[in-house]
């Protein structure tokens, strides 16, 4: 499996765009979550809508389902396809009543989600197969009452974890049998009411889990942050990577 990811940034991030990735086996290519920038970063890695076969979502934030509404005009309109949808259970109605109706919605005849996407539904304890795929949903904590659902992907042998957005603890799910962990990291200071994973509380989970660990959803003040060689050295000795925009990860 190889994973790319499009955009790494936080949820307000111009300079590293939304978070986002690519994975793609047998020449099948399932994208994890959708934000605004997300379309266009795509086309600047040569993917238009007729090249995605899936886009499975986290959760209800912006940065990760404003960019449907393109694909999901584009897709049916302009292409005449329905993108494949693969929502987490209770994602799909407030995604469509709450997020994507009040643009979307058109009188003579598109009046649902399912008009736009081909909708599949997953269901936590139930791996759910799509062509080369199998996703294994699973809650994080996030924001309180919204629901937010990390995933495991399986696909030839690879087995590879999303969080999805969360506060630090995820639950072992996601470490067990996975070769590689994608996980939320802001490199702020925790800061008392944060809905992120902090740098520094990554730090404290055990060097087995560390050393599977990649960093994504980072702020924009990232970029200096990094800048500096201490600051280098000291993620490098975390045994944690930083996952970077455009640059392919193989599983
Ligand atoms: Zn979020």
């Amino acid at each position: 499996m190889q994973i790319t990811w499009n955009g790494t940034g936080s949820a307000w991030s111009t300079y590293y765009g939304n978070s986002s990735a690519v994975l793609e086996n047998a020449g099948s290519r399932l994208i994890i979550d959708c934000g605004h920038t997300v379309p266009g970063r795509l086309r600047q890695m040569g993917i238009d809508v007729q090249d995605i076969d899936a886009i499975f979502i986290t959760h209800l934030h912006g940065d990760h389902v404003y960019g449907l509404e393109e694909f999901g005009f584009r897709g049916f309109v302009t292409e005449g396809v329905r993108i494949p949808l693969l929502l987490p259970e209770g994602l799909a109605k407030p995604l469509w009543e709450n997020v994507l109706s009040g643009t979307m919605r058109q009188k003579a005849s598109h009046h649902s989600l399912e008009d736009y996407f081909d909708v599949h539904i997953l269901s936590v304890g139930t791996p759910y197969q799509f062509g080369c795929w199998t996703l294994d949903i699973h809650p994080v904590n996030h924001v309180p009452n919204l629901d937010c659902f990390g995933v495991k992907v399986r696909a030839n042998g690879s087995n590879v974890a999303f969080t999805a957005d969360t506060k630090t603890g995820v639950d072992p799910f996601f470490y067990e049998d996975s070769q590689i962990v994608f996980h939320d990291c802001s490199f702020l200071p925790h800061f008392e009411g944060t809905v992120h994973t902090h740098f520094e509380q990554l730090l404290a989970y055990p060097q087995e889990y560390r050393k599977k660990t990649w960093l994504v959803h980072y702020d924009d003040e990232t970029h200096q942050r990094l800048a500096s060689h201490e600051w280098r050295q000291i993620v490098e000795a975390s045994g944690m990577r930083i996952a970077e925009s455009f640059v392919p990860i193989i599983s």
